[in-house]
């Protein structure tokens, strides 16, 4: 490469100085921040700043410019053979620098950014390294940088401590977060072998750490369902949390939709089929009792024939919310059965016990005393035919159903407003 411009810069710089004293240009050389030092390291930077780390490692052209520079000036003045020589020295060392720089970036095993791309090995890169770093920080969910090796928690940022309430003095390796995110020693069992299976997933594929729900027990105690991936940095990894809560409800919603009728709101046919399927096995496994009560609205096409469909909903809705309301044990069940018909699954009653809440749903229905003039009460009215089967009795499902389907048959016949046991 030539040099010639840089070499004139150089030669009038030293030339310039060197019409100072001998004295003074000694003074300025003994300076470590000169203002001539500093014009020569700008005019060094102006050569060497856009170097390929490649043209560094060839031959050094410092000897090759101070040539020049010498060469174009008279060197009788040993003033400037004296500045020629130090400033040589300075270009030498500055240059020695920047291909010592280049060299220890290379050197991965001993580099403290390992898990950064080359490029983030240069001191200004580095710099930026700070903006990273800031942006762990600000992330808006909880993360945690891990040692892959040791466990040890290396950092965590101000969400993961605002979730969790955990710092990282608090968790100073993995062992004191299984501990404590997962008091339960079986469930810390079950967590761990499913975040190591995981991990090596991620380190099969080279890919990140799949996502699993972990319920996280926070410093304060209280459990939150968090959706657990990470990112693969080779030593090291990044957990990422997210909050699954959201997630976990708007299931629970969904699920409740399909099992839910959105007239009445209690559940509907495909949820009792569902219950009753678990109820029956469970009753015939355990020996227990199990009581069924099938309910249907009286006239109720002569209701809707009067008041119309929209006020025909509306009493469906408050029938239905006024059984619900009457059956109160937590292992009861009450679905929409069909259009105006309704059934109670009572597991561990007996058919009198059956029989005691069927008088009084007849009697919440009595109080709702909704006018029904085609009735011969004047008010609406329902009849219901119950059936329950114990330990003695040997029936199967559809039989069990079917029973209780006749005796309210039995009760309609009777003239409605009645119950009738199977
Ligand atoms: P019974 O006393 O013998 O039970 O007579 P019923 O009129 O109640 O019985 P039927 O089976 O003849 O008629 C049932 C009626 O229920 C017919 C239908 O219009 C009404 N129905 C069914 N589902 C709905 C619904 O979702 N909304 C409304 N408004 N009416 C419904
Ligand atoms: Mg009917
Ligand atoms: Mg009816």
């Amino acid at each position: 490469m030539n040099y010639a411009f840089q070499v004139k810069k150089l030669t009038t710089l030293i030339s310039f100085y060197t019409t100072n004293s001998r004295a003074y240009v000694m003074e300025f050389l003994e300076d470590p921040t000169s203002e001539y030092k500093q014009s020569a390291y700008k005019l060094f930077h102006e050569i060497f700043k856009h170097k390929q780390p490649a043209e560094l490692h060839q031959n050094n052209p410092v000897d090759d410019i101070f040539k020049s520079v010498s060469d174009s000036l008279d060197l009788n003045d040993q003033t400037e053979m004296h500045l020629i020589d130090v400033t040589k020295q300075w270009w030498n060392e500055w240059y020695f620098v920047l291909t010592m720089e280049y060299s220890l970036s290379c050197d991965k095993v001993d580099a403290p950014y390992s898990f950064l791309s080359k490029k983030m090995h240069h001191p200004m890169k580095r710099h930026e390294m700070s903006h990273y770093a800031h942006l762990f920080t600000i992330l808006p969910m909880p993360i945690s940088n891990v040692c892959a090796k040791t466990g040890d928690i290396i950092r965590v940022n101000q969400r993961f401590i605002d979730v969790f309430g955990y710092t990282v003095d608090d968790l100073p390796n993995l062992e004191h977060w299984w501990i404590n995110a997962y008091p339960d020693p079986h469930y810390r069992e079950s967590v761990k072998k499913t975040w190591q299976s995981a991990l090596e997933v991620g380190n099969d594929t080279g890919q990140d750490i799949p996502a699993h729900d972990y319920h996280v027990t926070c410093k304060d105690g209280n459990t939150i369902t968090m959706e657990v991936s990470g990112i693969n940095l080779g030593d090291e990894y990044i957990a990422v949390f997210n909050d699954a809560t959201k997630r976990l409800e708007d299931q629970n919603i969904l699920r409740d939709m399909a099992f839910l009728d959105s007239l009445t709101q209690i559940a509907n046919r495909r949820r009792f089929d569902e219950k009753l399927n678990k109820e029956f096995e469970k009753a015939v496994e355990c020996g227990d009792d199990l009581a069924i009560i099938l309910i249907d609205i009286d006239h109720f096409k002569q209701f809707n024939d009067r008041y119309g469909h929209v006020e025909g909903d509306a009493c469906l809705y408050n029938v239905a919310q006024a059984i619900a309301c009457t059956v109160s044990r937590t292992e009861d069940f009450v679905a929409r059965y069909g259009g105006e018909e309704f059934v109670v699954l009572l597991p561990q009653t007996d058919k009198q016990g059956a029989l005691f809440i069927a008088e009084h749903i007849q009697k919440a229905i009595e109080e709702l005393r909704i006018p029904h003039e085609d009735s011969f009460t004047g008010y609406l009215t329902l009849s219901m035919g119950i059936n329950a089967v114990g330990k003695e009795d040997n029936c199967d499902q559809k039989e069990f159903i079917k029973a209780a389907d006749s005796a309210l048959y039995y009760s309609k016949r009777q003239g409605r407003n009645c119950l009738a046991l199977s």
